[in-house]
């Protein structure tokens, strides 16, 4: 079920190991957006999504930084590429959504709070359009994603085919059993939401390791969820509702 993608080309990254050079949190945003060859043209609008998300809470500057560097709008229809920007989920096809802006920076910046090292590999389910796949690209060690729809896992190695990113690995398959070749994995992040988390997630994750994905919660609503795996058990955090697809089983 697993394939790489056909890369190369070009987003410039550091390398999968090395972490993005540091930035003081008081730096201004324009500092972390440096355009890195990327090409200037959604340059500048990219810059505002990124003030607007430090301006709504988002502190990492490592996840600002990643969020600035991705081209959002080549991971969307041509005819949605002028909205790519703006805070909003759009559609990908096949009834999906890419998650807004902010979801995406939040729950990465959830990923990787409290660590200075880069996370090692990462389970996202849910590639979708691949957007967050590559935003997790730059920001830890290796991705490895999985989408049940055969037309989005396609639509992602597509869209990621004209960048650089060999730290990104595209899997076909269904993602509530998660992907045990992979494991142990240091971090494991869901873009659907379940009604219960996958035993399989739980056991895949490394001690160490942290999981965040959107769960429903008691109010029947979607809440998003952070689980830690420690030596000494397993700790759940319930935070804010969210909004996500759903969670389903199988492949199509
Ligand atoms: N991260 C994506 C968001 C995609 S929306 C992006 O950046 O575009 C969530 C995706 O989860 C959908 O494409 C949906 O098909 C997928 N999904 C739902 N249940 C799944 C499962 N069991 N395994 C893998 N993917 C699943």
């Amino acid at each position: 079920m697993s394939s790489r993608p056909r890369f190369p080309a070009r987003l410039d990254r550091p390398g999968a190991a090395a972490p993005l050079p540091p930035v003081a949190r008081t730096a201004p945003v324009q500092a972390l957006v440096r355009p890195q060859g990327l090409g200037l043209d959604s340059q500048a609008v990219r810059l505002a999504m990124v003030n607007k998300l430090a301006a709504q809470g988002i502190q990492d500057t490592r996840v600002l930084q990643a969020m600035g560097r991705v081209e959002r709008h080549r991971f969307v229809d041509t005819a949605l590429a002028t909205q790519a920007y703006e805070d909003t989920s759009l559609p990908i096809g096949l009834g999906q959504t890419i998650s807004k802006p902010n979801v995406v920076a939040r729950m990465v910046e959830l990923l990787l709070a409290g660590r200075t090292q880069p996370m090692g590999r990462v389970l996202e389910i849910g590639t979708g359009c691949g957007y967050q796949a590559a935003v997790l690209s730059l920001l830890v060690q290796e991705v490895y994603s999985i989408e049940r729809l055969r037309g989005l896992h396609e639509k992602a190695r597509e869209n990621l085919r004209t960048l650089r990113l060999p730290n990104v690995h595209l899997l076909f398959g269904d993602g509530m059993a998660g992907f045990a070749q992979g494991a142990p994995y240091a971090g494991i992040i869901a873009a659907a939401g379940g009604e219960a988390l996958p035993q399989a997630w739980i056991d895949q994750l490394a001690v160490g390791g942290r999981l965040v994905a959107p769960v429903a919660a008691a109010s029947g609503r979607q809440a998003l969820l952070v689980v830690d795996k420690t030596a000494a058990g397993v700790q759940h955090t319930l935070l804010e509702a969210v909004h996500f697809v759903p969670l389903k089983s199988g492949i199509a």
